[in-house]
């Protein structure tokens, strides 16, 4: 079995030129996924997960610019490929499922011709497509799939809609799906169907999935290994049980402890005091260190780097050493 790493990101940095100076939303990122393996981002919102994934998809919108780094897609650098080459990677090996499902869904085309159209461009002939895209409603859990499919998007619930979507984004059998806050909109029960939908889809596939979210629930219930990202930069990774268990960096525990307790009666939602820093101007050192309650002198002067505490982990921060910079 060929163990290569499907997706190598080292060192990306990305910023955005605006009125009011440089953003510099993507510090230095560097992770890695293997073939079915499930990889989220997590931190709060404006911490560069979302154009991480879209830098990944080569889809950084203006103002924004990737600066530097590489983004190896089974060795082939993204990054040098052109125009051309980059858009039969999008759709064939990396596709992208987002928030909200209107921003893929035509509101003009029914359900199932949106589903023929993407395996159309394989060049399987239209007959054949309708057919394998009726097929894939039924199998993201699309009831009375041939009737569904004719169905216009606005006639769809947001749950199905979001299916609807991932068999758009699946029809093609990627190597990777990008899902960025994929069931933020949807109500437990359907955010439960789709994260099983992915899940399973992964199973039957052999499809790595990048997650992006805020939420730790889904992260505890979906992921392999996660990323938390703080201020651009990827603050701490590892495999999910061991951050469960015993997060290292300070900002990852502040995370936890922000989960919702909604067992024995404790209900209360901590927050983490203070606000993720402007990117224009982060802070000197590290850039948690206004809100971190282990702050040490050093880390109001140098930014601290990646050090490997133990098996499969990486940790920024100085109680755990002065690591490298990225
Ligand atoms: Fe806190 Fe210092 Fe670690 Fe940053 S480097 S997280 S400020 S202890």
């Amino acid at each position: 079995m060929n163990m290569a790493k499907l997706l190598q990101v080292s060192d990306l940095r990305v910023e955005f030129l605006t009125g009011r100076g440089t953003v510099r939303a993507v510090g230095g990122v560097a992770f890695q996924l293997d073939r079915g393996e499930v990889f989220a981002l997590v931190g709060e919102s404006g911490c560069g997960k979302s154009t991480t994934a879209l830098a990944v998809m080569r889809l950084v919108p203006p103002p924004g610019r990737i600066l530097g780094g590489s983004i190896r897609l089974r060795g082939d650098d993204l990054l040098t490929l052109d125009e051309d080459s980059m858009t039969q990677v999008r759709g064939r090996h990396i596709a992208m499922i987002f928030q909200n499902p209107m921003v893929s869904l035509n509101p003009v085309y029914r359900a199932g011709a949106q589903v023929q159209e993407a395996i159309v461009l394989d060049q399987v002939p239209k007959n054949e497509a309708w057919r394998r895209a009726v097929d894939l409603l039924g199998r993201v859990y699309i009831a009375d799939p041939a009737h569904r499919a004719l169905s216009y998007p606005h006639e769809l619930s947001g749950g199905m809609r979001q299916r609807v979507m991932t068999g758009m984004m699946v029809s093609r059998q990627p190597d990777l799906l990008i899902a960025d806050e994929p069931t933020t909109a949807l109500d437990v029960t359907i955010q439960a169907q789709v994260l099983d939908l992915l899940l399973e889809l992964r199973d039957r596939t052999g499809m790595a999935l990048l997650i992006i979210t805020h939420d730790l629930g889904i992260v505890a219930e979906i992921a392999d290994r996660v990323g938390v990202m703080y201020a651009g930069s990827l603050v701490e990774q590892g495999p999910v049980f061991d951050i469960f268990e015993e997060p290292l960096h300070p900002y990852t525990r502040l995370l936890m402890r922000a989960l919702p307790r909604l067992t024995k009666g404790q209900g209360s939602l901590h927050t983490i005091p203070g606000q993720v820093p402007s990117l224009i101007q982060l802070p000197p050192g590290c850039p948690f260190h206004p809100r971190c309650p282990d702050r040490m002198e050093i880390c109001s002067t140098k930014m601290p780097g990646l050090t490997v505490p133990a098996g499969g982990r990486e940790v920024a921060c100085y109680l755990h050493g002065v690591g490298e910079r990225q």
